[in-house]
């Protein structure tokens, strides 16, 4: 199958709002599409990228390799018993819609990961999550189209080597896959996680005792509302940088001279906030020319209107040098750049 090379502007189509344009963008309507299209142009050795919502993607410049988009959003259900329901969602279905829709079906155990932007076929990449919950947790498979054998495989759960905002696809599978399909495992049974205090404030804010998935999901969307600056008002891509795992020494040697440091354990590790890191080295709510650091969230730096990415990559480039001179911990970026 051939496609026509159509150029396209990426502004609309990224959170931070970055007027970059794509010089070979290929919408994918269909599963089938997908290797009808992808084939020819990899047999052509030209490098492909996947464009998702593009909420996790800091453009730097121009787009010049053949940028894919999926768009395919269909829900299957695979098997369904009196406990849990196991179903197929397709790359393109908007992440959030999908959670709304799952609560609204019954199916529960997405409920913390309301509201974060982009779509189905990303969320196992970084393992996405919020307020205690990991996407793992939820996925029985994943099935992607191969660039290396030109054909598609199906994953299990283990074989993702998922971690903290980690997986195999961040890893030896970065830009080498097209993820189709997501197969998720969702209980019936309503259990709550509201481990985060955010929640249990939200929850007692709203006198609600006994919380259902709703209630929850609910809790978690005001939350993030009330924190979180929306893309459409102010171009972002939520935490640029991951927060620091670090082995408990480091962490202790850290926290003897910071006693005030947010600290959490993370297996037989030690997990420091990094906003606050941030923070600490005087970075909250500052603006560099067209960009800056969010005021009621260290950890996202946000587009003014007219920011280039270069411009954000070189905040982050500061805010990283800052922290590691005052602190010793280099932080990681968690947004890819391109
Ligand atoms: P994109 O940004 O389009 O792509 C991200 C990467 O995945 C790119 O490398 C791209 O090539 C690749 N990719 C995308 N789709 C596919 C596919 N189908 N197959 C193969 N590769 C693909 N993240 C969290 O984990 N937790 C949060 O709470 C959270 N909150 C956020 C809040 C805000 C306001 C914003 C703007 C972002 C937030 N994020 C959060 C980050 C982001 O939303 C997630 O990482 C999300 O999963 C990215 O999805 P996307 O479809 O936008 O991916
Ligand atoms: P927050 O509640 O102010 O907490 C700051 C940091 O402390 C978070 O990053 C969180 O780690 C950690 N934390 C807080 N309570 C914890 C607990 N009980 N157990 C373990 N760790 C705890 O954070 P926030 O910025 O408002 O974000 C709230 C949630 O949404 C977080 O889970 C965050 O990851 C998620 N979020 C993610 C993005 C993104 O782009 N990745 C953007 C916005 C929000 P964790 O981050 O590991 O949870």
């Amino acid at each position: 199958m051939s496609h026509t090379t159509t150029t396209q502007s990426l502004k609309s189509l990224n959170t931070f709002g970055m007027p970059v344009v794509a010089g070979n963008y290929i919408p994918l309507t269909t599963v089938d599409s997908v290797a009808q299209i992808l084939t020819p142009l990899l047999r052509s050795e030209k490098e492909v990228r996947v464009l998702g919502g593009g909420s996790n993607i800091l453009f730097t410049r121009d787009v010049h390799c053949a940028l894919v988009h999926p768009q395919f959003k269909e829900v299957r259900i695979i098997s369904d018993t009196n406990t849990s329901v196991s179903v197929a969602v397709e790359a393109g279905f908007n992440w959030h819609q999908w959670v709304l829709h799952s609560i609204d079906q019954g199916w529960y155990g997405l409920e913390n990961l309301s509201l974060i932007p982009g779509n189905v076929g990303a969320a196992p990449i970084q393992n996405i999550g919020a307020y205690g919950v990991e996407v793992k947790d939820c996925i029985a498979s994943v099935t992607y189209y191969d660039f290396d054998t030109l054909s598609f495989k199906t994953i299990t759960n283990s074989a993702c080597e998922f971690g903290y905002r980690n997986s195999v696809f961040k890893q030896s599978l970065k830009n080498k896959i097209l993820i189709t399909e997501v197969v998720f495992e969702l209980s019936k049974i309503p259990k709550v996680n509201t481990q985060y205090g955010a929640i249990q404030s939200q929850l007692e804010a709203n006198a609600i005792a006994t919380p259902s998935p709703k209630d929850v999901s609910n809790a978690v969307i005001s939350i993030r509302q009330s924190k979180l600056p929306n893309p459409a008002d102010i171009g972002n891509a939520g935490s640029f940088f991951k927060n620091p795992v670090l082995a408990k020494d480091q962490a202790q040697e850290i926290l003897k001279n910071h006693p005030n440091a947010p600290n959490y354990p993370a297996g037989d590790h030690v997990k420091l906030a990094a906003g606050w890191l941030i923070e600490q080295c005087g970075w909250k709510g500052k603006t560099l020319g067209n960009v800056g650091v969010h005021n009621k969230q260290a950890l996202v730096l946000v587009n003014h209107g007219k920011g280039s990415g270069q411009e954000i990559y070189n905040l982050s480039q500061q805010i990283l040098e800052s922290v590691a001179s005052k602190f010793g911990i280099t932080l990681e970026r968690e947004v890819n750049i391109w």
